[in-house]
């Protein structure tokens, strides 16, 4: 317990316990310490492309080649990258029956690697290229090589199945996380600047809903002591190894480690 008795890991691991049907929710930085860098911040994605020019249906549909050069290096990093502590702590907490569900913003299929089961993909992802003239569908690995943008038996120019500015959410993963938000005890919300709409509005769906809301950052976000009952401060994986820790013991967390709000 630290001084004036706060001990957010043990608070963490006291509404997992309680509180039955938690759910967590991704974003890039879940992902950080597998080697794909995020879109913000410092080393992030938008300090090399404008998403603007890079990342939206408008411009795919402008200049595909030129929207290529971003999506082959996250393909290329993406496809080089393994599951860390984080996307295994989610899985072993689904196993163990404390988590029910993982929406991610991600589109890299570290989830499902690292062995989560029920995994919405509010995003898509990069598995599975589309064409946008004749909407045939295709595996990435079978069309896609380092060079020229991939194009369809149709001629045109392929996209990743992602979801670009400008383009709505599928139906599905929006029903399904929706669905998840309105009924959780619990969302624990990991690795996500929650600037991304729709997707931000998820944690306040579940706040509203009645669920507690546990924050998982090294930095304060939008949700930080607004609709964030609990901020663990800290990088997605040591947390999630220290709330796995309290969750094993039954019991408070340890003085030393990640401090909350
Ligand atoms: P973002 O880039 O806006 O924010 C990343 C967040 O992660 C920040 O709040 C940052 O403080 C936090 N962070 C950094 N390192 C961390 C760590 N080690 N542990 C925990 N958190 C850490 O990301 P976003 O909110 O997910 O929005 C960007 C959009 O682009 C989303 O759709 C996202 O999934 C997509 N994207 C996906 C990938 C991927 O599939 N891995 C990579 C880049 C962007
Ligand atoms: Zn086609």
């Amino acid at each position: 317990m630290r001084p004036g008795g706060r001990d957010p890991i043990g608070e963490a691991a006291r509404l997992l316990r309680e509180r039955r049907g938690a759910v967590a929710l991704t974003g890039a930085g879940i992902s950080v310490e597998s080697g794909i860098p995020s879109f913000r911040g410092a080393q992030g994605m938008w300090t090399k492309y404008d998403p603007m020019e890079y990342a939206t249906l408008h411009a795919f549909v402008r200049s595909p080649r030129k929207v290529w050069e971003m999506l082959s290096e996250m393909i290329s990093v993406c496809g080089g990258a393994a599951p860390n502590a984080a996307h295994k702590g989610l899985a072993a907490l689904e196993e163990a029956g404390l988590l029910r569900a993982v929406i991610t913003q991600n589109v890299d299929g570290l989830h499902q690697a690292a062995g989560s089961r029920r995994v919405i993909e509010y995003h898509g992802n990069l598995e599975e290229l589309i064409c946008l003239y004749c909407w045939k569908r295709y595996r990435t690995r079978e069309r896609w090589s380092p060079g020229p943008a991939p194009r369809c038996d149709c001629g045109e120019i392929l996209k990743p199945n992602v979801v670009l500015f400008g383009e709505p959410i599928p139906w599905l993963p929006q029903e399904q996380a929706e669905e998840e938000a309105r009924t959780c005890g619990v969302l624990v919300v990991i690795g996500t600047s929650a600037q991304v709409s729709p997707a931000c509005d998820i944690p306040r769906i579940a706040k509203e809903s009645g669920a507690a809301v546990v924050e998982i950052n090294p930095e304060p976000t939008s949700l930080t002591g607004s609709v964030a009952d609990v901020h663990l401060r800290g990088g997605a994986s040591e947390v999630l190894l220290r709330l796995q820790e309290a969750l094993s013991r039954g019991g408070d967390a340890p003085a030393t480690g990640p401090s909350g709000h």
